[in-house]
């Protein structure tokens, strides 16, 4: 087998949606399961969509999710340059040579005189006007122009484009790795533009002469590229290039969460959750669509979950650190059917990558948000919060965000377990367990909780009774992780001064 190279050909139109990191991620595990090289290719020959930033942006975020090229506009390759614009005078001859032998042909009409093309069809009962073999001969072109008026017209410096001349009625058989046999007859095409007047390729012809040489042996993209696939096979054929096509896989949708249609950042808006890598600042409005890196998502269990949007291992298994999918990874186990995004699996991930961080890990980016909010304490405790906490959060966030309690002394005391567990006789007993505890010289959890049971015992109280009373005078809250950890971990000074002020207070 001729060695394995795959591109990600990303268009600079704005960020990156997940659809397309789950693209360059199939790429990216292909590439590696077979020894082969991945490509990062810009394809931004229509620069009336280019956006400023979108660059930068794509190579950003999937730097944060950990998908690495071998060749890019960053790190240069072999087949440079990889932005089309930087190829653009590259794409003509392949144009013109197509136009000589009399596959391709000059267009000059204009704009208006195709929109009343379209409007002489549709009240001739054409629903979708094309231009095509039936209608291009009555449209400007080389093909109803006589050559002494296309020659006339170009020395002039009219405006042209070149429109490939699809043939009639042929069946044009594609095998796609994951879709099997795809047949289209070329009455159902139009005569696509493959090169416009500004001197620019369109995506079809660009696309097709970088795959071919950049060496590219598979093409893996989204599903909306199919209809496109057949022009391209036929671009292959036309320029002799027929023996060097890649083999194609197009991959499902992802769907909304209910499965109607298409995920859209609108849908991501509505339900409450990122639908890009990283935060994007939408240069013209200034309009901010949040990312997972910024929601605090961990990039591994991030791609862990987009690895199961439309594949799937064929065992039970679920976590896969990103060499386990590679080893893992086939396009014969990614389904031909839209894969539904579900966000509750998406917070699951998480959680699981969360539990196993280590402490000191934890810390780290725990204490990024102490700094910010001027809590300055030493890591070791921070590690230990962390420890005590990562079984309860699904952020790093949360346990900030839910354990307060460990950095500041409670100012409120949640009222429903107040009203349910702080009676009468409530005072006295805290008051008797503040100084039993303040006997305890080895102040640890496990010394905390046999003095605790000691004394509910002797003075027959349920579990039930006394701990949820302890647990809001240290805390403020009514549920926790152990609160003899906690304890232990606040200290003994700070245990009975919580106490205290608890009976004062409440
Ligand atoms: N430039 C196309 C895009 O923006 C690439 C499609 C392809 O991979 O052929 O998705």
């Amino acid at each position: 087998m001729p060695q394995v190279r795959v591109r990600f050909a990303p268009s600079p139109t704005g960020p990156l949606h997940i659809g397309g990191v789950r693209t360059a991620l199939y790429n990216y595990l292909f590439a590696k399961k077979n020894k082969g090289k991945i490509i990062l290719r810009i394809e931004d020959t229509d620069q009336s969509r280019f956006v400023e930033g979108a660059e930068d942006y794509i190579i950003e975020s999937l730097n944060w999710c950990g998908i690495h090229f071998d060749e890019s506009i960053v790190d240069g390759g072999e087949f440079e340059p990889y932005r089309q614009s930087d190829r653009k005078h590259l794409y003509s001859q392949y144009a013109q040579m197509l136009v000589n032998q009399g596959y391709a042909y000059y267009a000059f009409d204009s704009t208006e005189e195709l929109a009343e093309m379209r409007l002489r069809m549709k009240k001739a009962g054409v629903p979708s006007p094309q231009y095509n073999s039936i209608t291009r001969n009555d449209m400007k072109n080389s093909i109803s122009l006589s050559v002494d008026e296309v020659k006339s017209k170009i020395e002039k410096g009219e405006k042209y484009v070149i429109r490939i001349k699809m043939p009639r009625n042929e069946e044009i058989k594609l095998q796609d790795l994951i879709r099997g046999w795809v047949v289209v007859n070329t009455n159902n095409m139009d005569d696509k533009v493959i090169f416009k007047s500004d001197g620019m390729p369109t995506y079809h012809l660009a696309n097709v002469v970088d795959d071919y040489l950049m060496k590219i042996s598979h093409v893996i993209r989204g599903e909306e590229w199919l209809p496109s696939a057949p022009l391209h096979l036929l671009l292959y054929r036309y320029l002799g290039w027929e023996s060097k096509i890649p083999k194609f896989a197009h991959l499902p949708l992802i769907l909304r969460p209910d499965g109607n249609g298409k995920l859209s950042k609108r849908d991501g808006d509505r339900l409450g959750f990122p639908v890009f890598p990283t935060e994007w600042i939408n240069p013209e409005d200034g309009e901010k669509s949040s990312g997972y890196k910024e929601n605090g998502y961990i990039a591994d269990a991030f791609i862990n979950m987009l690895a199961f949007l439309g594949w799937n291992p064929g065992t039970q298994q679920e976590i896969f650190s990103i060499k386990g999918l590679v080893d893992a990874f086939s396009l014969k186990r990614v389904g031909k059917s839209g894969a539904k995004f579900d966000f509750d699996k998406t917070l699951w991930f998480n959680q699981q990558y969360l539990r196993n961080k280590s402490k000191e890990a934890l810390a780290i980016d725990l204490q990024l948000i102490l700094k910010k909010n001027n809590v300055n304490v030493e890591d070791r405790f921070v590690q230990e919060v962390c420890e005590q906490l990562k079984e309860r959060s699904t952020f790093v966030k949360d346990m900030w965000e839910e354990g307060k309690y460990y950095f500041e002394a409670p100012t409120s005391y949640d009222e429903k377990t107040i009203r349910k567990k702080w009676k009468e006789d409530t005072p006295k007993y805290i008051s008797e367990l503040k100084d039993r505890l303040s006997e305890v010289s080895d102040f640890s959890s496990g010394n905390i909780e046999v003095e605790f049971k000691k004394y509910i015992e002797e003075n027959e109280l349920g579990m039930g009774m006394l701990l949820p009373a302890f647990r809001v005078s240290l805390t403020g809250l009514g549920i926790g992780p152990s609160l003899f950890d906690i304890a232990a971990l606040l200290g003994k000074e700070e245990t009975i001064t919580r106490m205290e002020t608890a009976l004062k207070k409440i």
